[in-house]
């Protein structure tokens, strides 16, 4: 076929784009925000209106970042897997008598942050279920402690659902806790626990979990207190296309409140070893997002957030290095973390990895004739890798990282670390 015929041929597809979606997208490309209800009917779309959306998409990312794709060199320290909350996506979670549940302490917490900043990595992302027994100042004095030892090292870390957990045990206000945390050195934190902001949702599929309302208090709260911090969402569960718009909605309104939120993140689902895949009490609950779903996710955030986050993030642990190349296409503009330790995702059953060394985002992105860019968590800096440059990072060197760095299944058969071990002396001091 020459290429004036699928010029005709892409002509013809954009002229059969259904007229809401079209005068959507124009609104949209004109640099307004579209509303919720417009973000519902977007995600609905299904045929051709899907490649138009992605390409509006892409076009708002090209006018609004450019051609940088960034990443970030850091690592995933998850600290405990016991948790007294059951949330039924989360495959990570042990109870505390559990063979499996572990308990880093603060000095190997700081071993391994060190070992990550002689790599080169300027973040450190702490993260960890809510371990019964634990002292109620114990994320505070974490946070010191990785300060004392790393003065320059990024603390990115406690979720919301963790700030709760602290500020409930120690019996302070959220406030007082989170300004605690930023006494103590933290620099930011991933707003993460939003899985979907409407209670219906969370209610069934986790219940027990922070409620909509608390989850934007603490945020907002958290900027308000010089914190910023990421934003999420959960997706590919029981959740309708109404309820990603909804949510999309309340981190757009907060961010014009506050202006405190660095990047987001979509996080599809990932179903095999989720307690609530296996339990089969909701019979809607699908098996993760489809590669359409995954497309228009990213597609719908960038247009929807466009003005207000221009951050829009791929996980390559939950999607894999290949579909987050194709999610770059779809409006995303950062590729996530080396992470070097993965839990959470690779216990509910991704099998992407637990490392993206740097010399392979340089590749990924350069793959799609973008530019790559190291960046600080919070994206005020920027290192950028122009004219093919392709430097040796310290952790492109490491040959056997899972001896190195250790995996997650090592981590829950471990002696060294029982949690029974750390919940017994806890019970004895
Ligand atoms: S998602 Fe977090 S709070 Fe919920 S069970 Fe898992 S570790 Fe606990």
């Amino acid at each position: 076929m020459p290429f004036s015929e699928l010029k005709v041929a892409l002509d013809a597809m954009l002229s059969s784009v259904t007229p809401a979606v079209a005068h959507i997208l124009d609104a949209a490309l004109a640099g307004e925000d579209i509303a919720v209800d417009d973000a519902e009917k977007l995600f609905d779309a299904s045929g051709a209106d899907i490649p138009v959306i992605v390409a509006a998409a892409d076009h708002l990312r090209k006018k609004t970042v450019g051609n940088v794709v960034s990443y970030v060199v850091n690592r995933n320290i998850n600290f405990t897997n016991v948790c007294v909350k059951g949330c039924g996506f989360c495959a990570f979670s042990r109870g505390h008598l559990a063979e499996e549940g572990y308990f880093l302490p603060i000095e190997e917490i700081i071993r391994r942050a060190r070992e990550a900043w002689e790599l080169g990595a300027t973040e450190v992302c702490v993260q960890a279920g809510l371990a019964p027994g634990m002292e109620g100042w114990h994320y505070v004095k974490l946070c010191g402690a990785l300060k004392d030892a790393l003065p320059d090292l990024h603390i990115h870390g406690f979720s919301p659902e963790e700030v709760l957990y602290g500020a409930t045990l120690t019996g302070v206000a959220v406030r007082d806790y989170l300004a605690s945390l930023r006494d103590a050195g933290v620099g930011s934190l991933p707003g993460t626990s939003a899985e979907i902001l409407v209670d219906a949702v969370r209610e069934r599929i986790s219940p027990g979990r922070i409620a909509t309302t608390a989850w934007i208090d603490l945020i907002q709260t958290a900027h308000e207190l010089g914190i910023p911090t990421t934003s999420t969402i959960m997706y590919g569960h029981i959740e309708s296309s109404r309820d990603k718009a909804v949510h999309l909605g309340i981190l757009r309104d907060i961010q014009k409140r506050t202006g405190g939120i660095t990047e987001f993140v979509p996080l599809s689902f990932v179903y095999e070893e989720a307690p609530m895949h296996h339990r089969k009490r909701l019979p809607e609950l699908r098996t993760g997002a489809t590669g359409a779903e995954i497309m228009k996710m990213y597609a719908v955030s960038r247009i929807m957030l466009n003005n207000w986050i221009p951050n829009l993030q791929v996980s390559w642990v939950k999607e894999g290095p290949k579909l987050s190349q194709i999610a770059l296409m779809a409006g995303a503009n950062d590729f996530g973390g080396t992470l070097i330790n993965e839990s959470i995702s690779t216990a509910a059953g991704a099998s992407h990895g637990q490392l993206m060394k740097p010399a392979e985002f340089r590749n990924l992105i350069r793959e799609m004739g973008r530019v790559p860019a190291e960046r600080s968590t919070t994206y005020s800096k920027m290192k950028l890798f122009d004219d093919n440059e392709n430097p040796i990072d310290p952790l492109d060197e490491v040959e056997n990282p899972q001896e190195r760095f250790g995996s997650y299944q090592e981590l829950i058969r471990l002696k060294d670390y029982r949690f029974r071990d750390f919940y017994q002396s806890q019970k004895r001091s």
